[in-house]
């Protein structure tokens, strides 16, 4: 290659033709299969599908949900919860885990992250646990007085949360523990479980930028318990059972046929592409380290014993602002996940937290970027995206 080559390198954040493209034949006839089946609502492909994604998990059921916000949504509403409830969980991930709880009318209470993983810190969770207050037998938030009923930590960026402290908490305290393992199909913790096989109830998405994307939107509820998985099957179809008639209120919470056979066709590569993401991390680590860039950009590591998925690469970066702002002008794409941690997000002002009750939250919102990590991503191009950062910090 000619050395100007380089420079006409674009390099986008995420390029999800480039994963369909060699199955478009696959894709093309599950398609097709299902519209001359007719079957466009529940049916054989998405029960097929359940019994997929359940068994690459290592858990007895499956319920495919509308989206991950809806599973998330869905495992609350089986859980009960509502008016007078609070559920812990970590203000930095995306709005869906804590807006979920919210959108109930429960309570959702943050704490603090851990600055290495990213992750809600067990230590933080333990320390306002050791605060709630017992009144009529149950635990509840010392501020509001609404009682504790779940834990809802997120495996952000594809990486398992610490689940065997929060197994441990919420056992303590009588709380139902959820995952948010929308970013973290095929993650596995500390004793080798995957992620969706670590609480009561899992709840996973398919939106396009996940590891696992179909062709628009879709989710899926996972557990071990089968009356669990009973109660997410009746809610997610308005709470009938028989039909039209209703012991609960539910919504439409459908999973596509059309999206589970996509989703189907796509499912037995997973573990290739979790695989060659893993990879383009360890290679991008080894080049910041060799370009001496180990001082303004801090890799993200996997905690010992863990499997992490990568669905994103998030760096800390000094400067981080205008280092993207470099990046975005030379061709290559990157986001910042999240820039305002929620509990400084205006729809949650009445729920009375200061910008510093979650220091490392506030922290990580100003300085971490994602870089692209998928996992068609060729050597050339994170060959460019090193070197133009090397160049932002005068490494170049
Ligand atoms: C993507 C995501 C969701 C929501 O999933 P959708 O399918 O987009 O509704 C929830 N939580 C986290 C952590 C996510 O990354």
């Amino acid at each position: 290659m000619n050395p100007g080559d380089s420079e006409t390198i674009h390099v986008p954040l995420l390029d999800v033709a480039a994963n369909n493209r060699p199955l478009r034949e696959a894709l093309r006839a599950a398609i097709d299969e299902v519209c001359d089946s007719g079957r466009f609502i529940l049916g054989p492909v998405v029960e097929r599908f359940e019994r997929a994604v359940a068994e690459y998990c290592g858990v007895g059921h499956a319920v495919g949900m509308s989206s991950g916000t809806d599973a998330l949504l869905a495992a609350l509403m089986a859980f009960d919860i509502g008016p007078g409830d609070a559920v812990v969980t970590t203000p930095y991930t995306f709005f869906a885990t804590a807006g979920a709880v919210a959108r109930l009318g429960a309570r959702p209470v943050f704490c603090d992250i851990d600055p290495v993983s990213f992750n809600l810190d067990p230590d933080a969770v333990a320390a306002y646990l050791a605060r709630a207050e017992r009144r009529g037998g149950h635990w509840c938030d010392p501020a509001s007085g609404a009682r504790l009923r779940a834990l809802l930590p997120v495996h952000l960026y594809g990486q398992c949360a610490d689940m065997a402290r929060f197994r441990g908490l919420a056992a303590e305290y009588g709380l139902h523990l959820i995952e948010d393992a929308a970013q973290a199909l095929g993650a596995r913790d500390r004793d080798g479980r995957r992620a969706g096989a670590l609480g009561e109830v899992a709840c996973f998405s398919f939106f396009p930028s996940k590891n696992l994307g179909g062709f628009g939107d879709g989710g899926m509820c996972v557990t071990d318990d089968p009356a669990l998985a009973e109660r997410l099957r009746i809610l997610r179809v308005h709470g009938s059972k028989p039909k039209y008639h209703h012991a609960l209120i539910g919504g439409n919470f459908r999973l596509d046929a059309l999206q589970a056979a996509v989703l189907a066709v796509k499912l037995p590569h997973l573990d290739d592409w979790i695989e060659a993401r893993r990879r383009n991390a360890a290679w991008y680590r080894e080049a910041f380290r060799a370009a001496g860039l180990d001082e303004m950009l801090t890799a993200p590591t996997e905690t010992p014993g863990c499997f992490h998925t990568f669905n994103q690469f998030v760096v800390r970066a000094a400067d981080r602002d205008r280092l993207r702002a470099h990046l975005d002008a030379r061709g290559v794409g990157s986001e910042i996940y999240y820039p305002v941690p929620l509990h400084c997000q205006a729809c949650f002002a009445e729920l009375g937290y200061r910008p510093e009750d979650c220091p490392e939250a506030l922290r990580a919102a100003a300085e971490t970027l994602a870089l692209p990590i998928y996992p068609e991503l060729g050597e050339a191009q994170r060959r460019r995206v090193v070197d133009v950062i090397a160049d932002f910090y005068g490494r170049g």
